[in-house]
């Protein structure tokens, strides 16, 4: 599972970071899922490896502009690119009216169907080897995290056991992995339940969208490797704010990160007050970090645009670029 970051900024791009986006490759996919959509997402993607033919999805968590003003062009742009497949978009229910009007009124047209999704009623979505489940939060407008958890964990013989049992390597092993029924050489069947190892623990990754109450994510993070989490503010600023503007700040999202145990966090949405750094008085990110490490020993990082990391199978979580 591997994430790329497209915008860390909020509110406004800077010259080194844009607003929210953020690419998502599932286990051994092709495909590729997106998760919010700030305007200029389409130009941050012309600089990565990542195709409009093979967007699978997009997740759009609340209707603010930083999340949501790239869409229109980006969809406009897979159609010029002859995109055929269908596109399924998952978002508040306004997201609809918004998408379709901004083509209409623009004399803008698809060579591809999109399907609306409101997030508001989905269950669980289904593309792919990830399920996806979709979070409340807490912000001035209705806003989502969603969950991506792996699915189609391999399945893995226990070799010793099966030759313990006198059944060698051979076509019964072939029937047993393929799902089909399997028979010992007197021709008895095998129960295939007592022949395969316990699977291993499905990846799983929350991605918050704007939200002041990361408690909210409490049961999303369970079992969770990776958060990804908006940490637009420092405590201090945030208090300063006050709180109408509903964010979160970097010592609430560690606190909350350590408290319930995930071993990767991800802060992003930053303040562009934090974006350069140290001059003029000026904080700079490292502030941001310093005051969540006070909080969380797990492994922490601040994203920046075109940092990618990944999930392994066995749940190493480093940096790929
Ligand atoms: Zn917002």
């Amino acid at each position: 599972m591997d994430f790329t970051f497209l915008g860390t900024s909020s509110g406004v791009p800077t010259r080194k970071r844009n607003v929210s986006a953020l690419a998502l490759r599932g286990p051994e996919e092709k495909s590729w899922y997106l998760i919010d959509c700030g305007e200029g997402t389409q130009h941050q993607l012309l600089r990565t490896p990542f195709s409009l033919h093979r967007l699978a999805a997009v997740f759009i968590t609340h209707m603010h502009g930083d999340h949501c003003f790239g869409l229109p062009g980006l969809l406009a742009s897979a159609g010029m690119g002859n995109r055929s497949e269908p596109l399924t978009l998952v978002g508040p229910a306004p997201l609809e009216e918004f998408v379709r009007k901004s083509l209409a009124l623009s004399d803008s047209y698809l060579p591809f169907p999109l399907s609306f999704l409101p997030v508001e009623t989905l269950k669980q979505w289904s593309g792919g080897n990830v399920s996806v489940e979709a979070w409340p939060l807490s912000h001035r407008v209705p806003s989502y995290a969603y969950s991506f958890t792996e699915t189609n964990i391999e399945r893995k013989l226990n070799r010793d056991k099966l030759i313990t049992a006198g059944i060698p390597p051979g076509p019964a092993w072939g029937k047993l992995l393929a799902g089909e029924p399997a028979y010992r050489s007197d021709g008895s069947p095998i129960r295939e339940q007592d022949f395969f190892l316990p699977p291993r623990k499905p990846r799983r990754s929350v991605i918050g969208g704007d939200n002041d109450d990361p408690g909210l994510l409490a049961q999303a993070c369970d079992g969770a490797h990776l958060l990804i989490h908006e940490s637009t503010f420092t405590e201090a600023v945030a208090q300063k704010l006050g709180p109408s503007r509903q964010h979160s700040h970097a010592a609430g999202v560690a606190r909350f990160a350590e408290r319930v145990g995930v071993p990767n966090l991800i802060l992003t949405h930053f303040s562009p007050r934090y974006q350069q750094t140290g001059s003029d008085g000026n904080p700079g990110i490292v502030e941001l970090e310093l005051e969540a490490r006070k909080h969380y020993s797990g492994n922490l990082q601040l994203a920046e645009d075109f940092a990618s990391y990944s999930l392994t199978k066995s749940g190493d979580f480093s940096r790929a670029s």
